[in-house]
This record gives C-alpha cells, sequence and structure tokens, in this order.
C-alpha cells in the first residue's frame, strides 16, 4: 500500500462517500507526490544527503537516553527545544527572539494547521497567491476556513497593486504568503510583505503568514526580522528542508510571544514527542555540519538551472532546493516522458511546467541528461 492510497482499500471499508464525512471532503483525493518507482526521485523537494554515520550514533545514544523516560509525557510546552531553536535563528537570522517567540510542532504543516485552528475556522477566510503550495488551502479546508486563491502575476511574483485588491476584495483573517514559493522557487521581497502586511491590517486585524520553508537556500536574507513590530506576522520554518531531516517532522515558527500563546489553545497536549524533541536538539547542537551542505545544493542548482536553459527549457529563477522549468504542450505527458528516462519529477499543477527538487550531483547529471533527451524527442511533437 502506498501513502497516497491509504484511505481507500478497496474491498476492506465501504465507499468513502457513503461514510457521514464533511460535505467539503466528498470526492477529494488525499493530498500527495505519486509514489512511482524510479532510479532518480527529485519529486518531494528533500535533501539528497544523509545524516552522517558519527551523527546517526549520537542521535541513537540520546535517543536511547530519552527511551528510559518514555513511561512519561514528553515537555508540553517544549521549552528546552523552543529555546534552541530561537538561539539558532538569533544566529542565522539576526533577529533577536526568545523561546517565548517560538512555537514547535511535527512539521511546519502541523504549525499551519494550528495557526488555522487558532485564527480561522468557520466564518472566517484566508487568501494565498497562487500557485503555491497546496497544503495552506488543505489546512484551510480542514479547519473549515473558506479558502481565496489569489494569483500571482509575470514571472509568478506577487504583485502589490493585485494583491492589495484582492485583499481588500476580500477582507482575509488569514493570509499566507510562501517565500521562496513552493512550485515556483521564487522570493519575495521584503518590502512586498511589509506592503501586504500594511494592506492585510486595514480591515481588520489579519494574521499574515510567511512560509520560509525554503528561506536558507534563498540569496535573500531571512524574513524573520520582519516579525518586530509588527504583531500579527508570523514566519513558518522547517528542519526538513535544508536542515536535511524531513523524517524527523520538525517545523517551528518564530512570531510575538501572543500568536505562541494562542497556538497552545489548540494544540493537542502532547503533540511533540519526547523522541521528536530530543533528536531536534541534537541536529541543532549540530547545525553547523548539516547547513553545510545548503552550498553544495545552491551550486547545484545554479548549474541545473545553466544547463537547463542552455538546452533551450524555460526555467523559473530559483532560491529553493528546487526549480520549475518547461514549457510543454501537456506538463503529464512531460512527467511520464521523465519517468522512462528513471527520473521522478514533480507535477504540480502548473500548466507547462513541472518541478525537480536537487538531488546529488550525479542524479542531477540524469536529470540534465532526461531533459536533454525529452526535449530531443518530444520537442516537435508536444514541448515548445
Ligand atoms: N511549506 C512549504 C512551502 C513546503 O514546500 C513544505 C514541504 N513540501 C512545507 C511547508 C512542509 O514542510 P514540513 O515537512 O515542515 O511539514
Amino acid at each position: 500500500m502506498t501513502s497516497t492510497d491509504e484511505t481507500s482499500v478497496r474491498g476492506e471499508t465501504p465507499a468513502r462517500d457513503e461514510l457521514p464525512a464533511r460535505d467539503e471532503l466528498r470526492g477529494k483525493t488525499p493530498y500527495g507526490a505519486p509514489r512511482t518507482h524510479a532510479t532518480v526521485r527529485l519529486d518531494v523537494n528533500e535533501s539528497p544527503h544523509p545524516l552522517p554515520d558519527w551523527l546517526a550514533g549520537r542521535i541513537a545514544e540520546r535517543v536511547g537516553e530519552t527511551a528510559r523516560g518514555l513511561n512519561r509525557y514528553p515537555d508540553r510546552d517544549a521549552v528546552e527545544l523552543r529555546e534552541a531553536l530561537a538561539r539558532h535563528l538569533v544566529r542565522t537570522t539576526g533577529r533577536a527572539v526568545d523561546g517565548t517567540q517560538v512555537w514547535a510542532a511535527n512539521g511546519s504543516n502541523e504549525i499551519v494547521q494550528q495557526l488555522l485552528q487558532a485564527f480561522g475556522g468557520p466564518g472566517r477566510t484566508a487568501l494565498g497567491f497562487e500557485p503555491s503550495y497546496p497544503v495552506h488551502a488543505l489546512a484551510a479546508r480542514g479547519t473549515g476556513t473558506r479558502w481565496i486563491a489569489g494569483s500571482r502575476g509575470a514571472g509568478f511574483a506577487i504583485g502589490v497593486p493585485a494583491a492589495r485588491a484582492a485583499i481588500a476584495a476580500h477582507r482575509p483573517d488569514v493570509l499566507f504568503v510562501t517565500s521562496p514559493n513552493n512550485p515556483t522557487g521564487t522570493a519575495v521581497p521584503a518590502e512586498t510583505v511589509a506592503a501586504l502586511y500594511e494592506a492585510a491590517q486595514a480591515a481588520k486585524p489579519c494574521m499574515v503568514v510567511v512560509d520560509e520553508a525554503y528561506a536558507e537556500f534563498s540569496r535573500r536574507p531571512s524574513l524573520v526580522r520582519l516579525t518586530e513590530g509588527r504583531p500579527r506576522l508570523v514566519v513558518t520554518r522547517t528542519m526538513s528542508k535544508a536542515f536535511g531531516a524531513a523524517g524527523l517532522r520538525l517545523g517551528y515558527l518564530a512570531a510575538a510571544p501572543a500568536v505562541v500563546d494562542a497556538l497552545r489553545l489548540v494544540r493537542l497536549p502532547y503533540h511533540l514527542s519526547s523522541l521528536t524533541q530530543t533528536v531536534a536538539l541534537t541536529l541543532l547542537e549540530h547545525s553547523d555540519v548539516l547547513l553545510a551542505y545548503v552550498d553544495r545544493i545552491t551550486g547545484e542548482r545554479d548549474r541545473v538551472v545553466r544547463e537547463l536553459r542552455a538546452i533551450g527549457y524555460d526555467v523559473t529563477d530559483s532560491d529553493a532546493n528546487f526549480v520549475q522549468f518547461g514549457r510543454f504542450e501537456d506538463s503529464r505527458r512531460a512527467w511520464h516522458a521523465f519517468l522512462g528516462h528513471g527520473v521522478l519529477v514533480r507535477d504540480s499543477g502548473v500548466p507547462g511546467r513541472l518541478r525537480a527538487c536537487m538531488g546529488t550531483p550525479a542524479e542531477n547529471d540524469a536529470f540534465v541528461d532526461a531533459a536533454r533527451a525529452v526535449r530531443k524527442e518530444r520537442w516537435d511533437a508536444w514541448a515548445r
């Protein structure tokens, strides 16, 4: 069984739509990339670098120590971890935050869900600029929040006048800004975020959530510094990408202490296991080693962008660990063509484009070779 069909084991459970599930869930499919077998997997924006053996050993020791205390519930407020995350943010973003301004959960996906539980909900509206990370809309649906899909302009940038107009028209309670954006890779300038924050407060108090999952790969400085003096600005981050720890499930945010207080009202008690807290703390102690991979990945990204452009692809400028490229007459067929060459990329639903995250140099070579072959074989027929 794969992760995409786990909710519909045919023959074992009644058809899902015969169950009295909420109306807005009817006919929907679970979120997630198809789990297809491929030699080179570049579909879910992970790090291609396994943890070094010595660090895996250190984690095993620390987990062993924590295991003795598994009879006890974990620290409900993850105080030690939040303080360590705050020190990490001070070191890497220059913004003076402490543990009261940081919250942690099982991936930044859970952070987004908790934000919508606290600030969205029935009768409330969230607005995002698409194409963007679909989990914002998914979490809105899951919390009964009305979702408004705003749009991006030329080059997938957020145009301030159009964004202001969308904000004025929909008066959202929660505004999402993803920077660098997934799936396009485009970063949003700090001035744009500041302008949107002001616009969003004009009608009524609005939470502005900046999703910075890919911040470490960006040429622009982190937007965490914008939280200073903006009590309703939240910046979400993750250890899944630059820390290379997607399997850990650890996301966090920086915001005013009042935001953290609000989230403590909706989080489930003991949401973050003691094992998760221990492993995250251990990784943070060795963040220099882990974050050293970022330069390798961005170096590879810049090389791959150059090579794809030399082949003739239209590549969106990327500040992330992935690239969006095209254009294809039919991106579904193009996705299959890459798979035929053993390379699994992502069809994120942006017409005419596909997305590939950076792998090891050898995997990236295989991807560029596949891109060259796809263009050669099919260009005249269905790529343009
Ligand atoms: N935000 C964005 C923009 C993402 O692309 C992703 C992962 N694909 C996430 C958040 C989720 O990250 P996490 O693993 O921390 O839940």
